[in-house]
């Protein structure tokens, strides 16, 4: 059994301290949100922020990221701490006095406040620098809700993690999946890929009275369809969760003519690489074979730009798990698996770490609306836990 022996609880008279100022930011952002890559006035009260706290700021990485570097007493370690910043196209619904002034623009994921418990916990750290050893590096990303290319690439391939070298990442997301109170995790996957993809048929049309005189797009297709459902049940451990749907078919212009093409799309979720290219590797071997069986053609593409599996590394999720633990007014719970995607995933397999979830589902106060829904908001009085959280794993893993 591990044990955390530092004092988890001793810097919430530091987060109160900065709470007002917390809650503030988090309006402010609310209420000027701005969508994936277009992130400048966030990206800007980021940097203004953190040098006020004396923190050494780089602007414009990999587009409007941010990265703040508070240096530690001896350097040798360098742990991240991540948070996005980018808003959703989602019209707000809410009728509170810091509703999006920007029409169409809603922050209906929580990353303003992902960057307000953020910049509280550099607040805090810079504060005690002197009793870190390792260094912090605060990585504010762009454009988390893209889906694709992200911003987190660009910024690793900006040098974000290096210099200094950074060796562990850690990361929150606010979810109303959960309630007040929680901290959910796992370790190991934790969210899924999200892959998407396109097959184009090609056969040879003809009069609908004459199929054999025809090679019909629209026949093979439906073989595909069967047999690439087949891979989920007959070549995947039942235990692994897997789903393939084919979500659209488009193909024909008349009832008497047999086309020449048809074009269906899809989505594969998996949450292990191995599965995950072996899915891959039968769709295309399915899809090709059948479609020469029929004397058709076939090109499929899998959009390669999918957010990896995020993956929590198991030792240090048991620390964190641990640690977390210890905060009076809050209990750490199971996630279990969730099938959306995180661009974090990107930070997180090249630094090891730990994403987990703070709850801020309050049902008495009527918060109770999905992130991504229209009227989404969160509990701000359960931020200081979220900034407690960044504190606490940033002290213990650079004092390690
Ligand atoms: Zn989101
Ligand atoms: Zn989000």
């Amino acid at each position: 059994m591990l044990s955390i022996s530092m004092d988890v609880n001793k810097y919430m008279a530091d987060v109160m301290e900065y709470n007002n100022k917390m809650i503030e930011i988090r309006r402010k952002i609310h209420e000027n949100p701005e969508l994936s890559y277009n992130e400048f006035q966030t990206a800007k009260i980021i940097a203004e922020t953190l040098r006020s706290f004396n923190i050494n700021v780089k602007e414009n990485v990999g587009g409007t990221g941010v990265i703040g570097l508070l240096k530690g007493t001896d350097g040798k370690t360098t742990i991240g701490l991540r948070a996005d910043m980018d808003a959703l196209p989602v019209l707000e619904e809410n009728n509170v006095e810091y509703k999006s002034k920007n029409n169409g623009v809603m922050h209906a994921c929580g990353h303003d406040a992902h960057v307000a418990m953020l910049l509280c916990a550099a607040y805090v750290l810079s504060k005690h620098r002197n009793e870190l050893k390792g260094n912090i590096k605060f990585l504010f990303q762009p454009a988390e809700e893209d889906g694709g290319e992200g911003g987190a690439l660009p910024m690793i391939e900006a040098g974000a993690l290096e210099n200094p070298h950074v060796d562990h990442v850690f990361g929150l997301h606010i979810l109303n999946d959960f309630p007040i109170g929680t901290i959910a995790l796992k370790p190991g996957p934790e969210m899924a890929c999200p892959d998407s993809l396109k097959i184009m048929i090609h056969g040879k049309g003809g009069h609908g009275s004459d199929p054999a005189n025809t090679i019909d797009p629209i026949f093979v297709g439906s073989q595909i369809i069967n047999a690439v459902y087949g891979i989920r049940s007959r070549y995947i451990d039942q235990k692994e969760p897997v789903t393939i749907s084919i979500c659209s078919v488009h193909s024909g212009t008349k009832d008497n003519i047999i086309p020449d093409d048809l074009i269906m799309g899809g989505t594969v979720r998996t949450f292990n690489e191995n599965i995950r290219s072996k899915i891959k590797k039968l769709v295309n071997d399915t899809v090709k074979n059948i479609s020469i069986a029929y004397g058709a053609s076939a090109e499929i593409s899998f959009k390669d730009n999918a957010y990896p599996v995020t993956y929590n590394d198991p030792e240090i999720t048991e620390e964190v798990v641990k640690l977390l633990s210890g905060i009076n007014g809050i209990k750490v719970v199971d996630s279990g698996l969730l099938l959306g995607g995180e661009d974090v995933s990107r930070f997180l397999n090249k630094a090891p770490g730990t994403y987990y979830f703070l709850g801020t589902k309050n049902d008495a106060k009527g918060l109770i609306y999905s992130n991504h829904s229209s009227k989404f908001d969160v509990d701000e009085d359960y931020l200081k836990f979220g900034a407690l959280s960044h504190i606490d794993i940033a002290m213990y893993f650079a004092n390690k």
